[in-house]
């Protein structure tokens, strides 16, 4: 039997755009850094125990960054702790107050997140910015965003456009550039993908910063993970795209996982559990979304590279399930259930599940002792 963590695509979807690589903490990002993925907490960043327990369940979900808000003293008062404790990288996202810039890399933080649009006389406290950064050797993202553009930029260009998004971005930059400060990574985010992927792309054709992606604002769950993956499915495929942050209004955990999934789908991240199931149709001899329910909740937690094929029928399910790494055809009442290509069983279909899960656990536990890491499914068959 054949097992290991399976190789990335040996040809990507697209040759990486060069950019320049920087260190948030311990994370490359750009350069040929893998596309890392982050997330920003939802606490108030002054509770600080509140902050690292999202943290670190933001780690424990593949969270690689996390970005933390700093609104008042207070916040910026925890951030010395909460970067300390933290597992993964902390940046302090900063807006209107300059002080915080100062107290984020006091305080230790992996990098700062500043808003020119919004912070008072930005402009004028770039060298002051630049030399602090320079000597705690801090990295600065500059984080344009679509509702706060720079009045002047608002009145060239009458809107948060492309044009207008990236060469707010670029003016920043350039302004850090004259202290010779090039520790930047920069984002231009807009609530519509069309806009945020041409601005990524002006900004991509102009400079080597590595570059941040997000839509914001971008919705819901349903809505904010479909404009998401659309926008950053068209830049990583051109590219272009260094991190990634998905934004939605839902937990920041699901921000990850889709962030995780939107990497995995284009071959830019190992992939782990991966159910394969068919969308059922009028052949099908079994509830294959109570099934596919069933199967995803039972190894839910699993994170050994796993494709498991949960098919409805025998038209397609033989062919699926043999490619898979453990599959199910149904009919007749009946589940063939497949290991590496061959039937190792068939069962009724009230055990499809439970023995899909044991099959499942007897792969991980090869994998573990072939050295894959793995994360052991929690099991509850009812
Ligand atoms: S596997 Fe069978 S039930 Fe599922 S969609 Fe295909 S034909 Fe329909």
């Amino acid at each position: 039997m054949q097992l290991g963590l399976p190789a990335l695509p040996a040809r990507p979807l697209a040759i990486r755009r060069t950019s320049r690589r920087i260190q948030v903490g311990p994370v490359a990002v750009g350069g040929d850094a893998p596309v890392s993925v982050q997330s920003m907490t939802t606490t108030r960043t002054s509770d600080i125990g509140a902050t690292l327990q999202q943290i670190a369940e933001l780690t424990a979900a593949g969270c690689q960054i996390v970005r933390v808000a700093c609104p008042t003293q207070d916040d910026a008062d925890a951030l010395a702790t909460i970067a300390k404790k933290s597992q993964i990288p902390v940046i302090a996202d900063i807006h209107f107050q300059p002080k915080y810039v100062f107290a984020a890399i006091d305080a230790g933080c992996a990098a700062v997140r500043v808003n020119p649009g919004n912070i008072k006389q930005f402009d004028d406290k770039v060298g002051e910015i630049a030399r602090a950064a320079t000597a705690a050797g801090t990295p600065i993202r500059i984080g344009v965003n679509a509702g706060s553009l720079d009045r002047r930029l608002l009145a060239k260009y009458g809107r948060a456009t492309p044009e207008a998004l990236a060469e707010s971005a670029l003016w920043e930059a350039s302004l850090f550039e004259e202290h010779g400060f090039r520790d930047i990574k920069i984002s231009v985010k807009h609530n519509d993908p069309v806009v945020m992927v041409n601005a990524y792309r002006l900004l991509a054709a102009q400079c080597d910063y590595p570059l941040h992606l997000g839509v914001t604002e971008a919705g819901p769950a349903f809505q904010g993970t479909i404009k998401s993956a659309v926008a950053f499915g068209a830049l990583l495929s051109e590219g272009i795209g260094d991190t990634i942050r998905v934004s939605l209004s839902a937990p920041p955990v699901e921000e990850v996982k889709v962030g995780l999934q939107i990497l995995q789908s284009l071959g830019l991240r190992e992939r782990t559990l991966e159910i394969v199931s068919c969308p059922s149709c009028g052949r099908a001899q079994v509830d294959v979304y109570k099934l596919a329910e069933e199967v995803t909740a039972g190894l839910d937690g699993m994170e050994v590279p796993l494709r498991v094929a949960v098919m409805g029928c025998v038209v397609n399910g033989p062919g699926e399930a043999r490619e898979a790494d453990l599959g199910v055809a149904s009919g007749n009442g009946k589940g063939q259930i497949f290991v590496k290509g061959e039937v190792v069983k068939t069962v009724p279909e009230s055990k499809i599940v439970e023995t899909l899960i044991e099959e499942a656990m007897k792969i991980a536990e090869s994998m573990e002792d072939a050295g894959v890491p793995s994360g052991r499914p929690d099991v509850t068959v009812s």
